[in-house]
């Protein structure tokens, strides 16, 4: 693997085409594309107004992630450059990768090899600002919210049962819990509290399922932020803090356009956590895009399960977004470690283990296809110790079962690698389709949860824990049981035990607890213990990262 050039490598070698000639392809002129920059863009969606959201959607979504990585992400881009290289006027739509992963273990979040998109460096690092402002939006409601109590709290507020944090976007695990307020009487009421990454703030899941600005107002205006001595909810409303947190968010509800290494547009918006959140760029961003070109290409996070699910079941119900046609991205690597290798032997061929594996990918995919009736195809992201033998065991083993796989080969050749995905695409985008939600709205909170467990994970039942089941009623006489659940399950299993590989079977889900996010519009189901402030591992990835004296910077994965 030596003779391979790092990402950052391939990105800095690449050259970048102005932002205003990628606007260009997609007709943005001057007055809705407002330059940051020389090759990064905001789009100002009101000169967009009339326009139609035709563009066909094709979602990337995967198998259960293992650590030997599926690549979406990469597949994404790859497929957009593919449809642009046979001629289809194709955008893509992803989410802003946060600083937390890029210090720490996953690295950056911009793609991968000769399909990225560009410039990485500023995608990675801050990019237009705009987890900043999400940021400060969220700080501002903390602190409007510990003021009002220490002003003489005539809304009553239990300082026992406060839900809003603070946050900030980085791994942190030393700010998880905190005890604030402390010292003298004017510096606030002493209290615990404990911050979360910004991607996991319900102000990202609330940019990121707003349809404009009024909308995400009305949306923060619902935010949830505590509950009173008699157990009534306290809004953000309540604390009139809206329209000053709807200020500080009116740049960043704006779309970003950037560009692919072959200079297509690439639109970079929003980045929700996939388990406390629904995991996806924004509405805004998939709708713009749905304004500009005729197919658009776009990622839901970890896998089918969790991020395909909520895409659909959350996303495109609260959105109207359809999409046309699924690509189910596995790989060979991962594959052979649901059936059972350690991630220190998928350096060699191994069809038993491989086929061991299939079972999960199936899964999967009978899930786009049967529960959601999407047509659905299998992209199987080539990795360089892939053997022949491995792929026409995967290919013939889904074929027998009526699933078609292709190989992508886009992180080495790019849009060239995608060029049979792509047109796989144009041909199942063309077949009449209708989703079909994994639940209804009318459902209980407990049916829908039941529906998700049973139909899209596999599983045989539901186990509620007591104070799972409190709340569920409490939610439910507030008249929050209409909402879609949001499930908070480990990504690494289809069940709720991270060590369940492949395909399990007649496994409960114990559900913990749930809350409501209120402004986001779901029910937040909590299966097991879920990190919202994530820490560093021993050598962070931020020890290898540094800047030249030019500026260029190194050491970006
Ligand atoms: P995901 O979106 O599923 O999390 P990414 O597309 O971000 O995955 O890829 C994760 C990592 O794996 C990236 O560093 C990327 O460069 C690498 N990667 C993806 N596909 C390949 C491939 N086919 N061969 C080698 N490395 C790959
Ligand atoms: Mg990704």
């Amino acid at each position: 693997m030596t003779d391979y050039l790092s990402d950052i490598e391939i990105a800095q070698k690449n050259e970048m085409t102005f932002i205003e000639e990628v606007g260009a392809k997609i007709g943005l002129d001057r007055q809705t594309l407002e330059f940051y920059g020389n090759y990064k863009g905001k789009i100002d969606v009101n000169q967009l107004k009339d326009k139609e959201e035709k563009a066909k959607v094709v979602l990337v979504t995967a198998i259960t992630p293992t650590p030997a990585g599926e690549g979406k992400t990469t597949t994404v881009v790859g497929l957009g450059d593919g449809l642009n290289l046979i001629g289809k006027k194709a955008v893509i739509a992803l989410r802003e990768p946060s600083l937390g992963p890029v210090f720490g273990i996953k690295g950056g979040a911009a793609g991968g090899g000769y399909a990225q998109v560009v410039p990485m460096e500023d995608i990675n690092l801050h990019f237009t600002g705009d987890f900043h402002a999400i940021g400060a939006a969220n700080n501002l409601l903390a602190a409007l919210l510990d003021n009002h109590i220490h002003q003489g709290n005539t809304l009553k507020i239990d300082v026992n049962r406060i839900n809003w944090k603070r946050c900030v976007d980085m791994n942190d695990r030393q700010l998880r819990q905190i005890v604030c307020g402390l010292g003298a009487r004017v510096n606030g009421v002493p209290r615990e509290d404990g911050f979360e990454i910004t991607v996991a703030s319900e102000i990202m899941a609330i940019l990121c399922l707003a349809n404009d600005l009024n909308d995400l107002k009305t949306r923060l205006k619902q935010i949830i932020v505590a509950y009173d001595y008699e157990n009534n909810p306290v809004t953000a409303g309540d604390l009139q803090a809206e329209g000053a947190m709807t200020a500080l968010l009116k740049d960043a509800i704006k779309p970003n356009l950037v560009q692919t290494l072959e200079n297509n547009p690439a639109i970079i918006h929003g980045g929700p956590f996939a388990n406390i959140a629904h995991g996806c760029n924004s509405v805004i961003a998939t709708k713009t895009a749905m304004k500009l070109g005729d197919y658009v290409v776009t990622e839901a996070g970890f896998g089918a399960d969790l991020g395909a699910e909520k895409f659909l079941d959350i996303k495109c119900r609260q959105s109207g977004v359809r999409p046309s046609a699924v690509v189910v991205v596995a790989t060979i690597r991962a594959l052979k470690m649901h059936g059972g290798l350690g991630k220190g032997d998928l350096q060699t061929e191994d069809l038993t283990a491989l086929e061991a594996g299939l079972p999960n990918l199936l899964k999967h995919v009978e899930n786009m296809t049967d529960v959601y009736e999407l047509p659905t195809v299998v992209a199987l992201n080539k990795f360089p110790t892939d053997t022949d033998k491995e792929v026409a065991l995967v290919t013939e083993k889904c074929a027998a079962l009526g699933v078609k796989v292709i190989l992508s080969d886009v992180w080495e050749k790019g849009g060239e690698g995608a060029r049979d995905l792509a047109e796989e695409v144009v041909a199942l985008a063309e077949q009449p389709s209708e989703l079909k939600f994994a639940y209804e709205e009318s459902d209980s909170i407990a049916e829908k949860i039941e529906k998700i467990v049973t139909k899209v994970y596999g599983g045989a039942t539901v186990q509620f824990a007591p104070a799972a089941r409190t709340m569920m009623a409490k939610l439910e006489s507030l008249g929050f049981g209409n909402l879609p659940v949001c499930m908070a399950k480990t990504q690494y299993s289809l069940s709720d035990n991270p060590k369940l590989l492949g395909r399990p079977t007649d496994f409960t889900v114990e559900v913990s607890r749930m809350k409501v996010s209120a402004g986001a519009g779901f029910i937040v189901v909590y299966t097991g213990d879920v990190m919202t402030m994530p820490g560093l591992p021993k050598i962070p990835a931020a020890n290898k990262i540094d800047v030249t004296e030019d500026g260029m910077i190194t050491g970006l994965f």
